[in-house]
């Protein structure tokens, strides 16, 4: 049956949404922002009568640093566990992941400046547990699919809740009216494989981590557009 959707609560922390899935027996959150950011998504939970300690478990969609900047802080006041993938444990433990690569030119140039200013740092987290593949979760009022959707980053990895809607991460970024294929994708042929993955599944809603949430339709045009390009 279908998610309310009041019960995905998207919280921007920076440049990238965070979502917290509640439930009577503890909470989820995706993602954990840019830094500094605790502060921010505490009092937008306490706004949705929420509480931080509620959070029993963190999943990773990937390791980039406007994506796990505040970790270890709510890691620490939640007292929750940290989901990632295998690929990318060992950045999150040293608190520097690479930079991705750009897609367009302008992104190109955006990730060669960004290199020269080692951007891309944030405070280290040891992972509770690393993920290979997949897993299925099922401890909470709705059920977590957590698949491997390589591309943007090797460890990229996909939350299927109830299977019905998905949190990509940057494996789609809906910034652009046209397409939601990334500005920044370290192998784009693995990311068309992943698009393709995620469109056999019955996901009606894809939630990235910059933009708004995508109609399955739009990624189906964008899917299209894009094999004729990327070998
Ligand atoms: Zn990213
Ligand atoms: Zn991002």
């Amino acid at each position: 049956m279908h998610r309310e959707p009041n019960r995905i609560i998207p919280i921007r922390l920076g440049s990238a949404y965070c979502f917290y899935l509640p439930s009577p027996n503890g909470a989820v959150l995706i993602d954990a922002g840019g830094q500094n950011k605790e502060h921010h998504l505490r009092s937008v939970l306490t706004v949705h009568e929420h509480d931080i300690r509620d959070i029993q478990y963190i999943i990773l969609t990937h390791t980039h640093h406007d994506h796990v900047g505040s970790l270890a802080e709510i890691k620490r006041s939640a007292g929750a566990k940290v989901f990632v993938h295998k690929d990318e444990s060992a950045f999150l433990k040293r608190g520097r992941t690479p930079l991705p690569k750009g897609t367009l030119l302008g992104t190109k140039t955006m990730v060669s400046i960004g290199k020269m200013l080692r951007i891309g740092s944030y405070p280290a987290v040891e992972a509770d547990f690393v993920i290979s593949d997949e897993l299925q979760l099922s401890e909470f009022d709705y059920s977590l699919h957590i698949i491997s959707t390589p591309g943007h980053t090797a460890g990229s990895l996909t939350i299927i809740v109830d299977d019905d809607v998905a949190f990509v991460g940057d494996t789609m970024f809906n910034i652009r009216p046209d397409t939601v294929y990334p500005p920044f994708a370290n192998d784009e042929a693995a990311l068309l494989s992943s698009w393709n993955r995620l469109l056999k599944t019955s996901c009606r809603l894809f939630y990235p981590g910059h933009g708004k949430p995508i109609e399955r339709a739009k990624l189906e045009r964008s899917y299209e557009k894009a094999i004729k390009h990327v070998k």
